[in-house]
């Protein structure tokens, strides 16, 4: 991977307005790489299967990828409505490994989705783990056991909260990417 890479964050369908501005800020932060939003939404409606009325993750990827991204820039979709794959019942994002595209989806990230109350620093908790953990994928990271890195597998909207929006030192340091926990050493 080019070492000037970027991000840039794609509206998969409508989503709500501070959503890619809060998360552009938060992954530039943690990545310290670039981080731009596409200007434009992208219709994710192709993607929609309506056998499962959820929308095809390896779909929305084919989606992103008309887009024919820059060789240094990682497209990371951003999409309210729910995932699937053919294998699995959902799931909150899906990455080309090593490639360049990527999606997640807030569906099941909002507490309302379980019934709890409406919580957006949780909500942005969240999704900028799960984000972590896709572009992770682009990056070439498969899943680690560490279970506070963001590349640790997650079935559930709670295993994301045990996990921080960081990279183990394994992980960061096969990626190049410093965004390691402080003082953590395992
Ligand atoms: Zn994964
Ligand atoms: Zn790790």
């Amino acid at each position: 991977m080019n070492p000037l890479w970027k991000v840039e964050l794609v509206s998969l369908g409508p989503l709500a307005p501070p959503v890619l501005r809060l998360l552009r800020q938060d992954l530039a932060t943690a990545l310290r790489h670039p981080v731009w939003i596409a200007p434009e939404t992208l219709d994710i409606s192709p993607a929609f299967d309506p056998g499962r009325r959820q929308y095809n993750a390896l779909s929305s990827l084919q989606l992103l990828l008309s887009l024919a991204p820059k060789p240094e820039t990682l497209l990371l979709g951003i999409t309210s409505y729910d995932l699937f794959l053919p294998v699995f019942t959902h799931v909150f994002g899906s990455a080309q490994l090593g490639g360049r595209v990527a999606v997640a989806s807030l569906f099941r990230l909002r507490p309302e989705y379980a019934g709890d109350p409406s919580d957006p620093v949780l909500l942005r908790h969240r999704v900028l783990v799960e984000s972590i953990h896709e572009l992770g994928h682009l990056l070439g990271l498969v899943h680690c056991p560490v279970s506070w890195c963001a590349m640790a597998p997650s079935r559930l909207p709670e295993h994301i909260d045990l996990k921080d929006a960081a990279l183990c030192p394994q992980c960061a340091s096969r990626t190049g990417l410093k965004i390691s926990r402080k003082g953590v050493s395992e």
